[in-house]
């Protein structure tokens, strides 16, 4: 036996996976991290500026598109468990183009699945090794005032995001069925935190603010997201890659649900705090002036929250960081990323 296990990253240059890494690698240093990434304009070796630091890191600049190249990676190592991040995420992208999204998220899944069932059978070692697919609450589809879903909501997605999404979870979990592969599926919702792409929510919401720009927020900003720091969704990652149950899905929430105006509305507060002399060079009262309701996005979901009860309850884990608490980390770190690219 190996001292050391391998474990594959895919998208780990993007927002979570690069969070992930930098987590895992600090928590246990049982594992060689290789991560898998095209570097699409939403992935930054940047993001992984502490990750290189550490010699049982190892970056491959490929597709998980393209066959050959999931092939090469498991000809190269001897992969014992996958921890599947990479997709195409932004769903305004998705509406505007659907194609890249069935390639990443539904042919590139396939591929990983593919590849990993046949080097795992050959080794008779397919009941063991771990395929887990970090997936999104949004496949659950949409929800009016009560409720939340489980991991027993049949998919209902109503994007092309998310409709990739879910048929990503139904490979995964006809892999287990048809092959008896061990798979897991964690679905969680909406992370805020450092290194989330430009593009999103919060980082726009941050920058536009700084630039004396308009804020723009979809229809009447009553639409409701639970909000998760990243920190918490990797440890709850770590949980579910190590002693979730072969076959099953997890749900991973905040407990923080808000609309969209109220989460704009905390963040220009804390810009309020954080960057008065802008504040003043802008001829601002507050930040929050700022905010224009822009045409809704079509098919935008009212409301999605999940029970997370099982993973608390199965796996001990739950979030530690508040929520104005990580706003205010997320904040400070979008403030120091781009006063840096200003110098
Ligand atoms: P991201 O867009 O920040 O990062 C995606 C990463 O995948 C990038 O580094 C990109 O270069 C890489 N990638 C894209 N296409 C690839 C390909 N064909 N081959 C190899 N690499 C490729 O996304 P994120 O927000 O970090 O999300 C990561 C995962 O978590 C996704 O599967 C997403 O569906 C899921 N998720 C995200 C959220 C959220 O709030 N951000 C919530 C729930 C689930």
């Amino acid at each position: 036996t190996r001292d050391k296990k391998t474990l594959l990253i895919t998208g780990g240059a993007g927002f979570i996976g690069s969070n992930f890494i930098t987590y895992f690698l600090k928590a246990h240093d049982n594992y060689e991290i290789v991560n898998l990434d095209k570097l699409t304009y939403a992935g930054s070796l940047a993001n992984l500026r502490e990750a290189e630091g550490y010699h049982n890191y190892h970056f491959i600049e490929g597709d998980i598109a393209d066959e050959s190249v999931v092939e090469m990676v498991f000809a190269d190592f001897d992969i014992d468990g996958i921890i599947h991040f990479a997709a195409e995420s932004h769903v305004d992208k998705s509406i505007a183009d659907t194609k890249p999204f069935i390639t990443t998220n539904v042919v590139g899944t396939v591929n990983l699945l593919q590849t990993a069932k046949r080097d795992w059978e050959q080794k008779g070692v397919l009941a063991e090794r771990r395929f887990h697919h970090i997936s999104t609450d949004e496949v659950y589809g949409s929800l009016d005032e009560d409720g939340a879903f489980t991991e027993e909501t049949p998919y209902d997605p109503r994007n092309p995001y998310s409709a990739s999404k879910a048929s990503a979870n139904m490979l995964v979990k006809s892999y287990h069925n048809t092959y008896g592969m061990n798979v897991v599926i964690s679905s969680s919702s909406n992370n805020y935190g450092p290194r989330q792409h430009d593009e999103k929510l919060i980082p726009t919401i941050i920058r536009n603010a700084l630039a004396g720009e308009s804020i723009p927020i979809y229809g009447d900003g009553q639409n409701i997201r639970d909000w998760l720091y990243v920190t918490d969704h990797c440890h709850a990652l770590d949980a579910v890659f190590h002693h979730g149950n072969t076959g099953e899905s997890y749900n991973i929430g905040g407990r923080n649900e808000r609309t969209n105006l109220d989460m704009t509305n905390r963040i220009c507060g804390l810009l309020d705090v954080y960057q008065p002399d802008r504040k003043k060079q802008l001829k601002l009262t507050n930040f929050k002036d700022l905010i224009t309701f822009v045409d809704d996005r079509p098919g935008h979901d009212r409301r999605y929250a999940v029970d997370d009860s099982k993973i608390r309850q199965t796996l001990g884990w739950m979030p530690e960081v508040e929520l104005d608490q990580g706003l205010a980390e997320t904040v400070s770190w979008y403030i120091n990323k781009w006063e840096q690219q200003v110098q």
